[in-house]
């Protein structure tokens, strides 16, 4: 699947989150994070699901967006500075054409 950046940012904005464009293959992604535990932050992420159909969309019925974990403490998050490498993985970035791009997620906070 070719990169669509209206679907990224549509993926985005849904988790109440927005796309910072760096150039034309690099983006950051700014995203609600949240503390788990001691030493653990998580977010939903906007481009991972926990089903597929054939197709490759997620089932929306019953698919949720399933949570990253980074290993950190909040006070990284409230720096506003905070980017993480994505733990993405399968359909749901190819769907939108995300293995074609780079991108970071710029955690803020939730
Ligand atoms: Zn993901």
């Amino acid at each position: 699947m070719d990169f669509d950046e209206e679907k990224l940012i549509n993926a985005v904005e849904i988790l109440g989150g927005s796309v910072d464009k760096k150039s034309d293959t690099y983006y950051e992604i700014l995203i609600r994070a949240y503390q788990v535990n001691d030493s653990q932050i998580g977010f939903k992420c906007p481009f991972c699901y926990s089903s597929y159909n054939s197709k490759k969309k997620c089932k929306r019925n019953n698919a949720k967006h399933i949570q990253h974990l980074h290993g950190l403490s909040k006070d990284f998050i409230l720096d506003g500075n905070t980017h993480r490498s994505p733990h993405c993985y399968g359909d749901g970035i190819k769907y939108l054409g995300l293995d074609k791009i780079s991108y970071q997620f710029k955690l803020i906070d939730g």
